[in-house]
């Protein structure tokens, strides 16, 4: 076994295909044992549910090497929990907590050879995913599904350091309240391209969705949580229903009140405040914190003390803690890292 071939530090956050992917069946009531495959194919029928109404949950997690030469992933546990919900919320039968670490594992272990050496920024990211395979005409669940693990190597999320990002507020709404926000299923993605095309061609990097019900509280982006810093350096995160419950915010708020002693607070934010922040970041698996220096509203514009130039002093400390503990550089909480080789 060797290392593959490739220039690591310059690899984009695209598909690249992989040794080996992981498939279970769901059939007759049961998921079977499940198995490492070779094909990167998924043959299913032209009206599998997945088609047709979109029947589909998934999750994203990251394996990368620490600073010791261990393969690890960060707390898949929240990964394998997360995924149940999302999948109980489309009536698709839940993927066993304890089988979906062992799929994550083994899928790693498998394509071994493209986890990127540390140091070099780049990550192997791991997508595990169910859907409905069998025909479905009539509105109803599938009978059948199939549960995947695949992986691709991704470059650093930041080339050349976390440059501060323009967002805007959105027309159009995130999640409804008592919707599917808080779940990880494609149908809410789907529903975003539009948004996120347009702000990309009006010159914004991101969408910020406000509570649909009222439009006066902030829910967060496309896909990534926000996180807020008060002028007296408390951490403030939007608390809401139709928020997808974000591992990386759930560890950051951890890391700031035990590791470095700040106030947080998980609460209902109102857009109003915003402009009495003194920083705010957006927060998930893929950047873990990309820092947002301007909001724009309709004319207006929020403009974080922080500035353009770069990520603000609490959340770069946030940031390296985070990804310090991730990489093994500082101790982890119990039960954080898995240790795949
Ligand atoms: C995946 C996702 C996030 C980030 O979650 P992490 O577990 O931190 O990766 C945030 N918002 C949405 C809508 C998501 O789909």
């Amino acid at each position: 076994m060797a290392k593959k071939n490739i220039d690591w530090s310059g690899i984009g956050f695209g598909y690249q295909k992989t040794d080996k992917r992981f498939v279970s069946d769901f059939k007759n009531g049961k998921w079977d044992e499940g198995r490492l495959i070779e094909d990167d194919k998924v043959v299913i029928s032209e009206c599998a549910g997945v088609l047709q109404y979109a029947q589909t949950v998934f999750e994203g997690l990251k394996a990368y090497t620490t600073v010791d030469g261990h393969i690890v992933t960060f707390r898949p546990d929240l990964n394998a929990a997360r995924l149940e919900e999302s999948a109980k919320r489309l009536e698709i039968p839940p993927y066993p907590q304890d089988k979906f670490i062992e799929a994550v594992v083994k899928t790693v272990a498998a394509n071994e050879d493209y986890v990127p050496p540390y140091g070099t920024g780049a990550t192997l990211y791991v997508r595990p995913y169910i859907f409905g395979s069998s025909p479905v005409i009539g509105v109803k669940p599938a009978d059948e599904y199939q549960f995947r693990v695949f992986t691709t190597p991704v470059g650093p999320y930041f080339k050349g350091g976390a440059k501060p990002i323009t967002i805007r507020v959105s027309d159009y709404d995130r999640a409804a309240p008592h919707g599917t926000g808080h779940i990880k299923a494609g149908l809410n993605y789907a529903m975003s391209l539009y948004q996120i095309v347009d702000a990309h061609n009006q010159g914004f990097d991101e969408n910020m969705y406000l509570d649909p019900a009222t439009r006066t509280r902030v829910e967060e982006t496309g896909g990534a949580n926000f996180l807020f810093i008060t002028k007296d350096n408390t951490v403030v995160t939007p608390k809401s229903s139709s928020i997808l419950p974000s591992i990386t915010r759930r560890s950051l708020m951890y890391v700031a009140e035990h590791y470095l002693g700040l106030k947080v607070e998980h609460r209902p934010v109102e857009f109003a405040e915003l402009k009495d922040f003194a920083e705010c970041g957006l927060c998930g698996t893929a950047a873990v914190i990309s820092p947002v220096g301007k909001i724009y509203d309709h004319g207006n514009e929020i403009c974080f003390p922080s500035g353009m130039d770069e990520m603000g002093p609490v959340t770069k400390k946030l940031y390296e803690t985070l990804t310090g503990i991730q990489m093994g550089r500082i101790e982890a909480p119990e039960g954080w890292i898995k240790v795949i080789k």
